[in-house]
């Protein structure tokens, strides 16, 4: 095969063209991105020959070699891991294969129109292109350990790239970088031993394979006094001791946390580590993170959730979705056990009953970290529940409920007692006496729900509320029926148990019984759009309100069914629809005079009012023109 001419896939046009223009600070992470490369190709290789030692062909000593040539201005990379052959290049280097790329792209756009560009290099490392902040030109040779011909790529990284065959040995991938010249000559340093130290100490120091470079050193010759000799010299810049094996108390948050972004690839630091060494019956270390925020790809299909598995240092697995409970998908880390066989298959890892032990200590473990930092912690609490609160919702509802029990604990929600979140043992603990149910409101936000007329009589009773903003919330809390003995209570359902006394009862009832009339001929006008009119205790400004029934399902849950995609038991499910009246409202006594005085506006009343009932509870209208045409007809007539 000859030389080739390529065009970058147009995605990734557009994130080289952001690289290479860009003015980020930290255009050395580069060499993390690229470090981390050769550790993964020398893992995969590694992994291969475990079973298989013949296709290492004597080359067994795994390692990272960084060649300074500081003449040509050129840095190399150089691993002996598993390397590419033609198509592995062209897949991998010439497109953005990533699972998250298109939301990437997606936040890529976004950020652009609000010129912050340079912050989602950090945030996604950008991985082999970052090495484009810092060279003008990048050759890649490489060849893959089953392949007979080894591959010369190359770009200026201006939109296309060549691709050709070379002759080399040697299985792994060199990569050189022909730095940039730039105004105070920063990339430059990127040759110098020093800079180079810093950086692996700082980002790469728990690579388990060396990372090379060869040095000049000058010594007082031992022949002629005087004069200096230089000799050269090959030095390791990293410790390569793993984290998870050196003792807890000599580790500083600091370096969990670099572990962390080093590792997972992330630009933000994990909110928290937990650092586990478990000794008795089954033996492991385990380094769990749960991170500051979801990856791009964490609410798509894509998101594969898991934590890699090491036996005695080696890696053996990526993703071990054996190991993490689908409520607690966020977490990522590792565990090293010597129990484990090296060439372990997927399918024996699922009954492997050491795992399962494993699995359930660590379910334990985060459990019992997140209510900690509950309770110790609620502002940092409160930003984890906002990015992976959802989960723990679903957690609660899914497989029947199983896990119901101990998820309720980490429930935290906005309620109208302060500004900020609260547990549900606290919410129960405030309840004064007289207070009979958990109440919530349901609702596109705190503000609009703090507005619905449904409220102004809990307020005025000084009952909390919890403002439940996520569609799951109900979901998770019909789960869950109760708390502490407490059953939850939508405030926009029927029969909301406000305390109220007696007299206040019978007082009500007997204006109903006055009124009958009339709300019958609301409720025979609205037919089946409402299941009955009734008059309201609960409202005090309003007119109207719409209450739903306590058996079905609620507005918000209606709502959220009749957009969920596809056919399914509970699709185009209803919530039943009560009207209530504010009997002490002016707008009730209007009523009642038209229905004396010109009966027939009745009926144009009463499709006002539930027109405003559905408005207040955030539904479309289901015939908006009709609505805005009896307005004005009733506005006409006002000014008559
Ligand atoms: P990421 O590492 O996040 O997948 P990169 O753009 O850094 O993204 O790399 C893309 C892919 O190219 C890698 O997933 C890997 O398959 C391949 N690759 C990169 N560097 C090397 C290397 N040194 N040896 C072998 N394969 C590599």
């Amino acid at each position: 095969m000859t030389k080739e001419v390529k065009n970058f896939q147009t995605e990734t046009k557009e994130l080289l063209n952001l690289v290479t223009h860009s003015i980020y600070t930290h255009k050395e992470i580069f060499l993390r991105e690229l470090i981390s490369n050769a550790s993964d190709a020398i893992d995969k290789m590694r992994f291969l020959s475990l079973t298989n030692p013949e296709i290492l062909e004597g080359d067994e000593k795994f390692k990272i070699e960084l060649i300074r040539d500081e003449k040509k201005k050129i840095l190399t990379l150089k691993d002996n891991g598993i390397g590419m052959n033609h198509d592995d290049v062209v897949s991998n280097i010439g497109t953005i294969a990533k699972s998250g790329s298109k939301a990437f792209l997606s936040q890529l756009k976004k950020s652009k129109e609000q010129s912050d560009e340079v912050d989602i290099i950090g945030q996604f490392g950008v991985g082999f292109y970052s090495a484009f902040m810092v060279a003008d030109k990048i050759t890649l040779i490489t060849k893959r350990y089953d392949d007979e011909n080894a591959v010369k790529w190359e770009s200026k990284g201006d939109g296309t790239y060549t691709i050709e065959p070379i002759d080399r040995k040697a299985r792994g991938t060199e990569i050189m970088l022909h730095l940039k010249k730039d105004e105070d000559d920063s990339n430059y340093e990127f040759l110098s031993e020093y800079k180079l130290r810093e950086l692996v100490k700082k980002y790469s120091d728990y690579i388990r394979y060396p990372i090379l470079t060869t040095v000049e050193r000058e010594e007082p010759s031992s022949t002629k006094d005087g004069d200096v000799e230089k000799t050269k010299e090959e030095i390791t810049l990293n410790s390569m001791i793993p984290l998870w094996k050196k003792n807890k108390n000599n580790i500083e948050e600091k370096e969990y946390n670099e572990f962390y972004m080093n590792k997972f690839h992330d630009w933000i630091e994990p909110l928290k580590a937990i650092h586990i060494k478990a000794e008795g019956n089954v033996e492991y270390t385990a380094l769990i993170y749960i991170p500051s925020r979801a990856p791009m790809d964490f609410y798509s299909k894509d998101f594969e959730k898991g934590i890699q598995l090491y036996t005695k240092n080696v890696f053996i697995m990526d993703k071990c979705k054996e190991l993490v409970p689908e409520h607690f998908r966020f977490i990522k880390g590792l565990v090293d056990s010597a129990d484990f066989s090296l060439n372990i298959s997927r399918e024996i890892l699922q009954q492997d009953r050491q795992l399962q032990i494993i699995a359930k200590n660590i379910e334990k473990r985060v459990q019992k970290e997140l209510e900690k930092l509950m309770n110790d912690d609620r502002e940092t609490y409160s930003k984890f529940f906002k990015e992976f609160g959802v989960i723990i919702k679903a957690g609660i509802y899914e497989n029947f409920g199983l896990h119901k029990d101990t998820l309720k604990n980490l429930l935290a929600f906005y309620s109208t007692h302060s500004d900020k979140m609260t547990s549900l043992e606290e919410y129960a603990s405030r309840m004064p006496e007289d207070q009979k149910y958990i109440y919530y409101v349901a609702g596109e936000n705190k503000e609009s729900s703090s507005k619905l007329p449904q409220m102004e009589v809990l307020k005025d009773k000084g009952f909390e509320v919890l403002f439940f903003t996520d569609r799951v919330d109900e979901f998770a809390i019909k789960t869950l029926v109760e708390f502490d003995g407490k059953e939850f209570k939508s405030v926009t359902e029927e029969d909301i148990d406000l305390g109220e006394n007696e007299t206040d009862k019978k007082l009500l009832e007997e204006k109903e019984e006055e009124n009958k009339d009339l709300l019958e001929k609301i409720k025979e006008h609205l037919g089946n759009k409402i299941s009955s009119v009734r008059l309201s205790k609960r409202l005090k400004t309003s007119a109207v309100c719409l209450v739903s029934g306590e058996a079905g399902i609620s507005f918000e849950m209606e709502k959220v069914l009749s957009e969920m995609p596809g056919e399914t038991p509970m699709s185009g499910m209803k919530a039943e629809r009560i009207l209530e009246i504010n009997p002490d409202h002016e707008l009730f006594q209007s009523l009642k005079k038209i229905s004396e005085t010109s009966p027939e506006d009745l009926d144009d009343f009463a499709d006002l009012l539930y027109s405003q009932a559905l408005l207040i509870e955030g539904f479309a209208l289901e015939n908006p023109v009709e609505f805005a045409n009896k307005m004005a007809k009733l506005m006409i007539k006002a000014s008559k």
